[in-house]
Formats: structure tokens, C-alpha cells, sequence
């Protein structure tokens, strides 16, 4: 008779590396490790089954603090890496992951062509309305009077990104909001990310407490769950239109049809290789 071997459940220790992260003190980044390792526990999806895929920045160092497989790859890129990886090998749970500069300035055109395309993997980005590794630079997501910047002095004069707006209009079927103040309520919402059929996009308001230290003042003003989940496209966009940004909840989800390629797009590397022969 086979012996059945009893594994005990994953805890999310055992999604964290023995690398410790290199952020400073306060930022909100180790926050949402603990979410994004709460979330795999939650869901006991196998380590080796996983990859989490970034592109550079402060929170792009995440695949080197979590167990599951990773790559930190070039800024912008991760979503281009993310859906390569998650085409060619279906079976995996990816999960990309950076910050506003890297996914919504460099790897902005990714960004809504991950929405369109609708690859069935995750998207969080952990938005602090500033370029952190680089010292503090104005990102898209910065309020055009912020003056904290030398390069900016008088503050953008440019209208900010609105993450959420951009990626409904783009196609996205799962958009939520979420604070690294509130990790056990990120790691639901990563939950329901990484199980819904289809891209997710999950943006994490993550305090830089270095180079804006004001935003250590979110945690008084966030509203947790306040955002009501609709699968009414109108009805998610009417939300945007008044909102202030510290909302946070699903703000919408819905199914759409999945790409993924036809078995005979499946090419070889021989393939591959022949189409480049002259
Ligand atoms: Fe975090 Fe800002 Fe420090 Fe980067 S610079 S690690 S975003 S606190
Ligand atoms: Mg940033």
C-alpha cells in the first residue's frame, strides 16, 4: 500500500526568503511582503508553482524577499516579463509586481496593454507618488503641487495618473485599492486577485517615509473597504469621478474572455530559431 505523505499547510514564513530587505525603516513596502505572503498561504499555492516578476525601483526588490521563483528584470518591463512567462507556462501563478514610476511612467504602455490583453496573472503596484531609488523625483502619480523635489521646485504643473481610471478604460476585469497600513486587508485583496480568471490590478498605497514623509499622515485618513465592489463598468467609473484616492475595497470585477494562445501558436525554440534564418 503507498504511504500518503501528510505535508503541513504553508504558513507565510514560508514564503519569505532568508534575504532581508534592504528598505529603510517605516516603508511600506514590508507591509505588502506580508500581504503578498499571507495571500499565497492563503490560497497554499506550491511554492514552485509561483513567480513573482519585477521590473526596478524600491518595491521591484520583492521577488528577492519571497520563496516562490522570481526575476528582477529591466525598469518598466515587468508586465512585458510577466506575460511572456505566464503564455508560455500556464500552469504558473504569476504575480508582477513594482512601483508607479517603474509600472506607470517607463512601463506605462505595458500597463494598458496588460489590461487589454487580459493574460490571467496579477498586477500589484505599490504606489507612493514618488521615484524612492532614484531620491525622490515627481512619478505620474504625484499631485502637481507637490514641491518636495529639487527638479520641481514649484511643483509638476502635470495632472496626476489615475491608476484605477486608466486600467477600467483600458479593459481591466479586476481593479481594487488597497493600503500597506492594512496588511491582512491587502492580502484579501491580492486573494481575490490572483483567484479571479484574468489580469488584476491591484494598486497598494505604500508610503515612502524618506522621501514623503508626509504620507506616514494615510493612516489617518485612509478609509478601509469603503469602496463598494460593482461589475457595472459606468458604476465603477461614476465612483472614480468623486473620489479622493484613500478609498480603498475591490472597485470592480468582471470576466472577460482570457488570452491565451492557441495550441498551434505554441512555438519551439527550433521555431524560433528557424524564423530568424535569412
Ligand atoms: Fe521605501 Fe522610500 Fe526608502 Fe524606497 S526610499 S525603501 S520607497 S521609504
Ligand atoms: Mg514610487
Amino acid at each position: 500500500m503507498d504511504q500518503v505523505v501528510q505535508h503541513k499547510p504553508l504558513t507565510f514564513k514560508d514564503y519569505k526568503s532568508d534575504y532581508k530587505p534592504v528598505w529603510c525603516p517605516g516603508c511600506g513596502d514590508f507591509s505588502v511582503l506580508a500581504s503578498v505572503t499571507k495571500a499565497l498561504a492563503e490560497l497554499q499555492i506550491a511554492r514552485e508553482n509561483c513567480a513573482v516578476i519585477s521590473g526596478i525601483g524600491c518595491s521591484s526588490r520583492i521577488p528577492a524577499y519571497t520563496s516562490v521563483y522570481g526575476f528582477h528584470g529591466i525598469h518598466g518591463r515587468a508586465l512585458a516579463s510577466a506575460t511572456g512567462l505566464k503564455v508560455a507556462r500556464p500552469d504558473l501563478t504569476v504575480i508582477a509586481t513594482g512601483g508607479d514610476g517603474d509600472g506607470f511612467s517607463i512601463g506605462g504602455n505595458h500597463f494598458l496593454h496588460a489590461c487589454r490583453r487580459n493574460v490571467d496573472m496579477t498586477y500589484i503596484v505599490m504606489d507612493n507618488e514618488v521615484y524612492g531609488m532614484t531620491k525622490g523625483q515627481a512619478s505620474p502619480t504625484t499631485a502637481s503641487d507637490w514641491e518636495g523635489s529639487k527638479l520641481t521646485p514649484h511643483g509638476t504643473g502635470v495632472s496626476p495618473f489615475n491608476p484605477l481610471a486608466v486600467a477600467l478604460s483600458a479593459g481591466a476585469g479586476f481593479v481594487a485599492r488597497g493600503f500597506a497600513g492594512d496588511p491582512n486587508g491587502s492580502a484579501k485583496l491580492i486573494t481575490q486577485a490572483i483567484q479571479h480568471k484574468g489580469f488584476s490590478f491591484v494598486q497598494i498605497l505604500s508610503p515612502c517615509v524618506t522621501f514623503r514623509p508626509e504620507q506616514t499622515e494615510w493612516k489617518k485618513i485612509i478609509r478601509k473597504g469603503e469602496i463598494s465592489e460593482t461589475n457595472a463598468l459606468a458604476e465603477a467609473m461614476a465612483f472614480l469621478a468623486t473620489d479622493d484616492g484613500f478609498s480603498t475595497g475591490v472597485l470592480y470585477e468582471t470576466q472577460r474572455p482570457v488570452y491565451a494562445p492557441k495550441q498551434e501558436e505554441k512555438y519551439s525554440v527550433k521555431d524560433i530559431e528557424a524564423s530568424f534564418e535569412l
